[in-house]
């Protein structure tokens, strides 16, 4: 017999290798293979087995399975195949993000020595050994006084050689040396369990039962869960995913944002104990091959995490949950595979036959119409749980507000500071957000206005006053502050503009000296710990105010924060992006969201220099219809989603000439443009140089009336860009191809 194996390599090529006998009954289609490849032996996937074997030179043969157990599964193979397929992405790559090479189903933890005394020990012994050996009878009184097993390690502080002294008292009879597995700390990013009486209310109840009913039906069922913040879409998660299990199967929870997981699996956690696997880029790299293993096993039942759980390797898959489904980190756009894991999601569905439940309480307008198209099932919790009840939301006009104060820049409105004021008296808690992080986002010449740009990319550097640096937030160049000069003039007075979250933490620790104040950017959540650690203190109440980028905006649930005040909810609004206004939207929406969520009443103030804008003053009336309905118009005239479908080819290079002229002969050569498509471009990306490569874009829009499922779309590129990373075509050159993505800029 032999096999076809991917590498994780750019080309589509696979190579044969013939299946020595000894593991002929343990190697399948999707098996992780050790092979010989250029006199290494390197890991490679198996996609196909045949009989014969029509390559005519020297067949190697694989030299052994890489997993003890079976890791990719027939419904998990022929996902791979299908993202492969869709996202133009080489298989052996895709196999490498599903299954990455440094992981493996074989992992063991470390061991650790533990001791524990004997019962019923030679009393003389012990007498003797206070005389002769001191510092054992020191030890042995320690490791007696409790029936447990001690560290060895935890000895340390007491003798020098803690382990000799073990072996000794081991060799005396008096104490057993037991070896434990060394657990990686998986619950350090994990709230404590938070128990719960619950009491589902009617709409609670209909949707549960619908969607009990489907994973009863061990088919393909999809729903699009619409419920106002705080309507319990989480404690519904819970319940549905306890009838997975009980019907012996296993479920993944995606979530958008790694701030969201420590609280979320923490009430998971509580209910269902430590089947409850964590799964998120963060992990250590002990905790990720530990959990993966465990995956693989069959040990954990749930798995919970960011967007690439989606290809976690459980085993007959029931449920999969997709919270927050509109948001853009569910995107990979970083590196191929290039995929939507809200997408992936519901095609995993399809093929585990499992029930699909994407929810959020401002979905996405794709999902929105695809429920319009009643090619969704739609679920609908309209009311926030219990008593709970919608804030009240202020608008701030700041134009008219700075005209009347005379301030300019000014960055806290006199409302918002009487609020904040008002919630600390009442010792309840504030959230603010603004979401660009660094203190100022912008530092220009005083002189002559230019902006301190990166050396690297055509992007303006933010001030970060904690380092006294300016860093570039896409390549991390930085410089430090000091001696700084216009880069045009030379001139050395610099004004520091724009409100970064450090300046609003600044602000208000000037302005309420007393208030206790904690920060959530990119900056200060490094890792998954500091993340839960500040989550875990403002929940607790050590912080009076939580200061955050969007991070702080979605899903969280703290009783006690009664305030949300955006402090310039205009950012974004005018980017040129077909979603920005969407994007807006969510966020008010969303923010509002953290406010009033228990038995206190909520309160909202929006900051803003468009109060006339339709979208902020539908976010501020929480009147979602309106603003589906407004913008389904606009998509609908510009042809964007979700009615069309949309592709966009990113060609990047280091030099400029050469980039273009390789785009025009693609475009030049653009074969089989059907009507109903639209080619746009060759156009600068938004951002047109990064890291010292120029950025230019293709995009293809393919209407849905003529291309109702994107087949003529994938057709169209697939057939024009098959070379796209032929490398001997692009010389230095990249090109990049992104499906259904999720901005244009
Ligand atoms: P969402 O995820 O929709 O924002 P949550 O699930 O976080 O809403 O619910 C909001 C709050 O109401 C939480 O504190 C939650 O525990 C509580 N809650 C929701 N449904 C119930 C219920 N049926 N019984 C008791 N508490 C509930
Ligand atoms: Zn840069």
């Amino acid at each position: 017999m032999f096999a076809d194996v991917a590498f994780p390599i750019r080309s589509f090529q696979t190579f044969t290798y013939s299946i020595p006998n000894e593991h002929a009954s343990n190697i399948y289609i999707g098996t992780r293979v050790s092979v010989p490849f250029r006199n290494k032996a390197i890991q490679g996937i198996v996609v196909n087995i045949k009989k014969n074997n029509s390559y005519l030179g020297p067949i190697k043969k694989i030299i052994e399975p890489v997993d003890k157990v079976q890791v990719i599964t027939l419904p998990l193979w022929d996902l791979i195949r299908w993202v492969s397929k869709y996202y133009m992405t080489p298989i052996g790559k895709v196999a490498n993000s599903v299954v990455p090479k440094s992981l493996s189903s074989n992992f063991q933890p470390q061991l650790e020595k533990h001791v524990k005394a004997k019962k019923n020990n030679n009393l003389d012994t012990v007498i003797k050994l206070k005389k002769t050996a001191p510092k054992q009878f020191l030890v042995y009184k320690i490791i007696s006084e409790k029936d447990i097993a001690h560290k060895v390690s935890s000895f340390k502080n007491i003798v020098s050689n803690p382990l000799q002294i073990c072996i000794s008292l081991k060799d005396k009879g008096l104490i057993k040396l037991i070896n434990k597995i060394k657990l990686p700390d998986i619950n350090q990013s994990v709230f404590e369990p938070v128990f719960k009486d619950i009491v589902f209310n009617r709409d609670q109840t209909i949707v549960i039962n619908k969607i009990s009913l489907a994973l009863k039906k061990n088919n393909f069922n999809s729903f699009l869960l619409h419920g106002v913040t705080g309507s319990g879409k989480t404690e519904i998660y819970i319940e549905v995913v306890r009838n997975c299990l009980a019907q012996k199967k296993t479920a993944i929870v995606l979530l958008p944002e790694i701030s969201l997981t420590p609280q979320i699996a923490g009430r998971f956690r509580a209910v269902f104990g430590d089947v409850v696997a964590i799964w998120h880029s963060k992990l250590k790299s002990s905790q990720r091959s530990w959990t993966w293993g465990k995956i693989c096993t069959g040990d954990f039942k749930i798995v919970i995490g960011a967007r690439s759980a989606i290809f976690s390797p459980l085993k007959n898959v029931g449920l999969i949950i997709v919270d927050e489904e509109q948001e853009s980190s569910f995107y990979q756009d970083s590196k191929e595979p290039r995929y939507h894991a809200r997408d992936v999601a519901l095609m995993r569905g399809s093929f585990e036959k499992s029930t699909v439940l994407v929810a959020s309480a401002t979905p996405s307008l794709e999902s929105y119409y695809n429920f319009q198209q009643k090619k969704i099932e739609y679920l609908r919790l309209p009311k926030r749980y219990g008593v709970a009840k919608y804030p009240k939301v202020h608008i701030v006009d700041m134009l008219s507000n700075q005209e009347e104060t005379g301030k300019f820049d000014q960055v806290i409105s006199g409302l918002l500071q009487d609020k904040i004021e008002e919630k600390l008296n009442k010792k309840e808690q504030i959230i603010l957000i603004q979401n660009r992080r660094g203190f100022s986002p912008t530092v220009k010449c005083n002189d002559c206005g230019a902006h301190v740009m990166c050396s690297q990319c055509k992007v303006a550097l933010t001030y970060h006053k904690n380092n006294n640096k300016l860093v570039c937030h896409f390549c991390s160049f930085s410089i430090v502050n000091d001696k700084l000069v216009c880069q045009e003039c030379r001139n050395s007075k610099l004004i520091y503009s724009g409100t970064g979250t450090q300046k609003v933490e600044q602000l208000i620790q000037q302005t309420f000296p007393k208030s206790k104040i904690c920060r959530l950017d990119m900056d200060t959540s490094k890792s998954s710990m500091g993340i839960t650690s500040v989550l875990k203190s403002f929940s607790n109440q050590e912080f009076d105010i939580l200061i955050g980028t969007q991070m702080v905006a979605k899903g969280l649930d703290f009783p006690n924060a009664t305030l949300v005040g955006i402090i310039n909810a205009d950012l974004g609004l005018y980017l040129p992006d077909f979603r920005a206004t969407e994007k807006v939207f969510q966020l008010i929406y969303q923010a509002s969201g953290r406010a009033g969520r228990s038995t206190k009443k909520g309160e909202v103030v929006i900051q803003t220099y468009s109060p006339n804008s339709s979208v902020i003053k539908n976010a501020k009336n929480l009147n979602i219809a309106k603003f589906y309905e407004n913008e389904l118009v606009d998509r609908e005239e510009l042809n964007y989603p979700p009615y069309s479908w949309l592709a966009k080819v990113e060609f990047v290079g280091p030099n400029q000439p050469s980039l273009l002229s390789l785009i025009e002969k693609f475009k030049h050569n653009l074969k089989g443009i059907y009507t109903g498509l639209d080619v746009l471009g060759p156009a600068p990306c938004f951002l047109e140089k990064l890291k010292n490569n120029y950025r230019f874009q293709l995009v293809f829009k393919s209407k849905k009336q003529i291309d109702p499922n994107g087949i003529y779309l994938h057709k169209f590129i697939r057939k024009n860009f098959k070379n796209y990373n032929n490398k001997k075509l692009l010389g230095q050159n990249k090109i990049n191809i992104y499906f259904d993505p999720i901005s244009l800029i």
